[in-house]
């Protein structure tokens, strides 16, 4: 059997050592919640345009965008869920957001609506938002999906390239349209991140109104959605996109 003995001198150095170590311990545990405090969990908002009463766009059957808008929103939700990505909606029901002492009329209801679109954007650190509408146009021959992005914004420039084509690997018909740059509405001008606007087909249009309805047709947008944004986060990754141009 071995005694140690400890003079009061050794004592205080085991004790200091001691300290050390416990420091040293905590301090490692410190930079173990920094290190998984500074992982950057990748967060988009998705915002599903309109909400009751305001339908957005309607077919002459009666379709209204915001059921549209909000059926793709939740199958992107879920599609980016499953694949880890965070996700914050503007809305999973069919109403709006507008604050309840603004829905006086439909116009100061609509301004609210927007407003608190706008500070979902800016309040949470997404890295953009992706607003899903329908189009509609006076003549009917005009069809297929559409993309728009923030002015200015390279990042929104290169995701709404991305979304624009990968949709067309999805969906086969030819779509010649192109990304392109928007401002003038409030969702764009008002939030300080890239904002991509997929204007999903063409409610005026009776091939898109059928298929746009189709649970098939959904998927395959949020399919190329989906993809895209991928690619985005790999291209972003590489810092090739900022010096894309293209
Ligand atoms: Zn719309």
């Amino acid at each position: 059997m071995m005694v140690i003995h400890f003079n009061k001198k050794k004592l205080y150095g085991i004790g200091a050592f001691m300290m050390m170590l416990l420091g040293t311990l905590c301090l490692w545990k410190e930079e173990v919640i920094l290190t998984n405090a500074s992982i950057s969990y990748d967060t988009i908002i998705i915002d599903a345009g309109h909400g009751k009463p305001d339908g957005g766009a309607v077919s002459s059957n009666g379709v209204e965008e915001e059921s549209l808008n909000l059926a793709i929103a939740l199958k992107l939700r879920n599609a980016l869920e499953s694949q880890g990505y965070q996700v914050i909606m503007t809305r999973e029901t069919s109403e709006n957001i507008a604050d309840e002492e603004q829905k006086i009329s439909l116009r100061e209801m609509k301004a609210s609506d927007l407003e608190n679109r706008v500070k979902i954007a800016n309040e949470n650190k997404a890295d953009f938002m992706i607003s899903i509408h329908m189009n509609q146009f006076p003549k009917s021959n005009s069809w297929g999906w559409q993309t728009f992005y923030s002015r200015n914004s390279i990042q929104g420039k290169k995701l709404a390239q991305l979304i624009q084509k990968k949709i067309g690997k999805y969906i086969a018909r030819e779509n010649k349209r192109t990304a392109l740059p928007i401002d003038g509405i409030k969702i764009v001008d008002q939030t300080n991140l890239p904002v991509i606007i997929v204007e999903c087909g063409f409610l005026s249009n009776p091939e898109d109104l059928q298929l746009l309805q189709t649970e098939e047709y959904q998927h395959q947008l949020v399919n190329g959605i989906i993809e895209a944004i991928d690619d985005y986060y790999e291209e972003l990754e590489n810092g090739t996109i900022l010096y894309s141009e293209g």
